[in-house]
């Protein structure tokens, strides 16, 4: 008998919205999914969904409370819990940074040797100072890090950012990343028996690889089909089919996103016409 696999997802936070949609797209989203449902069944697979704080995800899969989760690599270095990342999930990401007032000479992290940073992510600071060699002296504070400098509670702060703007408007400058984070889906470690956490992995993994790329599809005269296949941002090798108009090609391939912009005046300038672009659903390498 196959046993359900059990999944934590985060209840509320900067990672609930994001982690659900994931499961909406890859077709396993909760069959009831109320605000204030704390377990569910997901639709189309054997797996038991768990709602909990995004915090307490690296411990419960950890001590085996539920089989796989999703959480911040922030986290699990913060609880220092021993669990295996499975999948990179490309949401959530931000940076631990070192900062200070604009008038601190402060200039690197190096600089906050002796000196006293208040953060509310003592463990992972105090890990990543330590792996520089640096020797700071760690206040703990449980929210609001950013006035520290200013209410002389320390020097300098060590927090999580994602654009920059939480500092900028209390007046502090960045001074270095200690470690850069996103969404993770992870699993206990060694516990490779499990058909159905290969199967979210991959299907999970699917969609985020989908979503990183494009369908481009465009048309171009043969004799400068070589031209448009050079410029294809491509790992894998394009589809070229003949068009019922003599001497013309259509071209498939698959790019990344992140390219697009850069790429399609590149392709019109080369004699592409027609040129598509399309959302990618799944994508299994
Ligand atoms: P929550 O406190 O539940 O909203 O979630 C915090 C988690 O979201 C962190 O542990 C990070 O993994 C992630 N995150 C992404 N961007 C940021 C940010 N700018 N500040 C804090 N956490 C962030």
């Amino acid at each position: 008998m196959t046993r359900r696999l059990t999944l934590a997802l985060p209840s509320k936070g900067r990672l609930r919205e994001p982690s659900w949609s994931l499961l909406e797209a890859s077709g396993v989203s909760p069959q009831e999914p109320g605000e204030r449902v704390l377990q569910a069944h997901c639709r189309n697979a054997d797996i038991d969904l768990l709602f909990v704080r995004a915090d307490d995800v690296p411990e419960y899969v950890q001590d085996g409370v539920v089989d796989c989760g999703i959480t911040g690599l922030d986290l699990i270095y913060e609880r220092e819990c021993d669990v295996e990342v499975l999948l990179r999930l490309g949401f959530g990401s931000c940076s631990l940074q070192a900062a200070v007032s604009m008038e601190d000479p402060a200039a690197t992290i190096e600089d906050l040797e002796g000196r006293r940073v208040a953060t509310s992510h003592p463990n992972v600071a105090a890990q990543m100072l330590a792996n520089r060699g640096v020797k700071a002296d760690i206040v703990r504070v449980a929210g609001s890090v950013e006035i520290s400098p200013r209410l002389g509670l320390a020097d300098a702060i060590i927090d999580l950012v994602s654009t920059g703007s939480t500092l900028r408007t209390n007046g502090l400058r960045s001074i270095g990343v200690l470690f850069e984070s996103e969404a993770v889906l992870v699993g206990r470690v060694g516990s490779t028996d499990h058909d159905a956490r290969r199967t979210l992995t991959m299907v999970l993994g699917s969609v985020v690889n989908a979503r990183l790329n494009r369908y481009l599809l465009c048309n171009v005269a043969k004799d400068r089909l070589a031209d448009v296949t050079a410029l294809l941002p491509t790992t894998g090798s394009p589809t070229v089919m003949d068009l019922a108009t003599p001497g013309v090609v259509a071209v498939h391939a698959l790019v990344p996103a992140k390219d697009i912009w850069s790429l399609l005046p590149k392709l019109e300038a080369c004699g592409a016409s027609s040129i598509l672009t399309l959302p990618v659903e799944r994508m299994v390498p």
